[in-house]
């Protein structure tokens, strides 16, 4: 029997322009870094179903809290003009055909329009609600979070991942359970059949997620959302940006730095040694030049 493997498209979506300090440890100061919001569409053929991983930045951005809208500005270039709205109509895909969005961390330029997926279930990191509340304290408070941003009756946030748990089916509609597969300690096997992992990545901001899809016999696709902003940092030629903060604490733009570490070694050990023996791509949400490269295989096109 031959498998049909899921497939991933990279979705044409919006793009900003942050400081590059925020990024990377070595950049010069006022230099900014243009770079894609990259969202992807995942098909199951088993199951039929069809999974966004992220949903980019928001086309009508006016509609975001008026604060947000002025740090906007400080991120031009900046477009919305492609949303993943508008990049699955390049392929007849409709958001109504969206069963899934998997929402890697609540940051604006990742949550995009959630009502444009009327049908969808909603998959978020343990504590997005309470961080969305704005009830995780205050070196997690963000001014601009949108309380009802995910659809509470159709969002399902997943469980802490304490290791004594590990095998314990949460879910029982769909039979997920946090499961480790070596070299990453959680991660959730979205349709019990070794093709499409959800999984917990912690450093960035609580709850933060990626995925990781099986898309032939000899490959893996690891979609690492902001675990790394740069490939930079990821081949270890310089180190997360830091900067310091009014108690004279060491911050960067990963919440829980050692955590941000750890999730980053596993990413690398993944690309070095592959998943038992099968080779894995990894792909940045933010990487500009993989995104140039790749332009051939964006939605209706797959990896
Ligand atoms: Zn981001």
């Amino acid at each position: 029997m031959t498998i049909a493997y899921p497939t991933v498209s990279p979705l044409k979506c919006g793009y900003l322009s942050p400081p590059a300090s925020k990024f990377l440890a070595d950049a010069p100061d006022g230099e900014k870094l243009t770079m894609p919001s990259m969202a992807f569409l995942i098909q199951h053929p088993a199951s039929k179903s069809k999974i966004v991983f992220d949903l980019s930045i928001r086309k009508d951005l006016a509609t975001h809290h008026p604060g947000l809208q002025a740090h906007l500005k400080t991120r031009i270039p900046l477009s919305s003009e492609n949303d993943v709205k508008s990049a699955l109509a390049l392929g007849n895909v409709d958001t109504s055909d969206i069963d899934y969005v998997i929402i890697t961390h609540v940051h604006w330029d990742h949550t995009g329009t959630p009502s444009d997926f009327g049908s969808a279930t909603f998959i978020a990191g343990h504590n997005t609600g309470k961080l969305l509340r704005n009830e995780m304290g205050p070196d997690l408070y963000n001014p601009f979070f949108e309380a009802d941003l995910l659809p509470a009756d159709r969002t399902i946030e997943l469980p802490p991942v304490p290791s004594s748990k590990k095998g314990e089916v949460f879910d029982k509609k769909h039979g997920w359970y946090w499961q480790s597969l070596s070299p990453i300690s959680n991660a959730i096997d979205m349709f019990n059949d070794g093709t499409v992992y959800i999984v917990d990545s912690p450093g960035h901001i609580p709850g933060h997620l990626n995925a990781l899809v099986r898309v032939a016999v000899d490959r893996w696709i690891y979609l690492a959302a902001d675990a790394c902003h740069h490939m930079r940092i990821f081949k270890g030629e310089t180190d997360f940006g830091s900067w310091k903060d009014e108690q004279c604490r060491t911050i960067t733009i990963h919440k829980d730095i050692p955590a941000a570490y750890r999730t980053l070694e596993v990413m690398r050990q993944l690309k070095r040694d592959g998943l038992n023996g099968v080779p894995v791509e990894v792909v940045l949400a933010h990487d500009g030049e993989w995104e140039r490269e790749k332009a051939d295989y964006f939605f209706p096109n797959h990896l």
